[in-house]
């Protein structure tokens, strides 16, 4: 994080600003509460609220629904520093924030907007994105969740896994196949529906290896009733909304491995300069400043990244690719910065008073949320063929 840095150059003057708020925030307010929440397994609603107040929740959303109105790149930049400090909180922010208020930007109603964007942005609500089913993650376009017309209600039936902020949540998106076929993106709604909406219900948080201050559950719709106006968007096109946020969501993904992988460079520098092994500093050893080496370019070479694939995405270019290439590399660089983390503080590393345990834990998340590896590389793969591996 100084000026030596490739990636520095990618901000705009207030952007820097901006971090610098964020990250002193995080110092201040988030990081004497990491223990707590990690053992809590949920962020307190306090915190959300403060966050909102601060306008770090709404930074890219429109002013007039109580956002800052700023740039995509704010977004990643909170979501960087978020989960520099905790990457359980950066999950629940990824759903609240990245994914719920950017769809309800987006698509919904003016209703919608007031009822439940607001909230979100003033961290006095939580929310929920439910794709992922008991049979499988990857293959989101073949959900078992059905939704049938009756009248001016929709009737809903299915259960979903895995889903971020359930316990906690107020409304839940959720996706259902309204009509078509398995694997086709046509047909598939989008509906919201209210905590309290009769048929809903909520499993036992999962006890998980990962962040741990972000409570995930199942969520189980057994006739669930909701008013046609709480389809989100169109009927039959929730899939498209899923399919065209992804490689932006990947790029918010590269932005909090990011944070991970800075966060894991940070304990390790620090210990390597302070331990005596051998009556030498272990910074001095070079196969330990292998491991420093590496960890920082797996860090730089993410920044640089995401920086560079956030200004592609406001200009409203296609990334599919190079986001996937971003998602894969930088989760990859995260998981490898935390075991080299891990390695360098011996068996410190291994215990909870120092941050590199829950960084570790963490970091396995990414190669596994928000799309696998192996899809990643699916993609990349499916991207790099169809051009015929020619340079762009
Ligand atoms: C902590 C946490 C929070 C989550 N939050 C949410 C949430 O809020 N909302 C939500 O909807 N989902 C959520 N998920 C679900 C997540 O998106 C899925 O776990 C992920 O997409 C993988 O799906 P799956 O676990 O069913 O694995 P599967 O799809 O069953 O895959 C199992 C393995 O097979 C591999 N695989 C699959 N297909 C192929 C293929 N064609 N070729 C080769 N290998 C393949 C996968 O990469 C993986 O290694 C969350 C998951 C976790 C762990």
């Amino acid at each position: 994080m100084t000026n030596d840095s490739a990636a520095h150059s990618l901000l705009e003057e207030e952007e820097r600003d901006f971090q610098l708020v964020v990250r002193q925030f995080m110092e201040r307010e988030v990081r004497p509460l990491v223990d707590e929440m990690e053992r809590a397994g949920r962020p307190p609603q306090e915190l959300l609220k403060k966050m909102g107040e601060q306008g770090i929740l709404g930074c890219y959303a429109p002013e007039e629904y109580g956002g800052g109105g700023g740039s995509l790149m704010t977004r990643a930049i909170v979501a960087e520093e978020t989960a520099r400090v905790n990457a359980g909180l950066d999950a629940t922010l990824f759903v609240n924030i990245s994914l719920v208020t950017r769809h309800l930007i987006k698509r919904g109603t003016e209703e919608q907007k007031r009822r439940y964007l607001v909230p979100l942005i003033a961290g006095e609500s939580s929310a929920s994105i439910c794709l992922t089913e008991p049979h499988g993650g990857s293959d989101a376009l073949s959900p078992r969740t059905t939704a049938r017309k009756d009248g001016d209600h929709w009737v809903i039936n299915g259960s979903k896994t895995f889903i971020t902020n359930a316990p906690i949540a107020d409304v839940f998106m959720v996706f259902a196949r309204t009509s078509g076929e398995n694997r086709r993106a046509r047909g598939g709604t989008c509906f919201l529906v209210e905590r309290d909406t009769p048929g809903l219900s909520v499993g036992k948080p999962f006890d998980k290896l990962s962040l741990r201050s972000s409570p995930t559950a199942e969520v189980f719709l057994e006739n669930v009733r909701v008013h046609e106006n709480q389809v989100l968007g169109e009927v039959d096109e929730g899939f498209y909304y899923m399919l065209e946020g992804l490689d932006l969501e990947r790029v918010f993904e590269g932005a909090s491995n990011t944070g991970i992988a800075q966060a894991c460079l940070e304990v390790a520098v620090e210990y390597a300069q302070d331990r005596e092994v051998f009556g030498e500093r272990l910074a001095s050893y070079q196969m330990i400043q292998d491991k420093i080496a590496r960890i920082a370019t797996g860090v730089e070479m993410s920044r640089v990244m995401f920086y560079h694939l956030i200004r592609t995405l406001e200009r409203g270019e296609n990334c599919t690719r190079a986001a996937a290439v971003l998602k894969l590399y930088s989760s990859e660089a995260a998981v490898e910065a935390s075991r080299e983390a891990v390695q360098i503080l011996g068996g410190y590393g291994l215990m909870e008073e120092y941050p590199a345990a829950r960084l570790y834990r963490d970091a396995k998340h990414h190669e596994i949320g928000a799309g696998t590896s192996e899809i990643q590389k699916i993609i990349i793969a499916r991207e790099t063929l169809k051009s015929g591996g020619k340079a762009k």
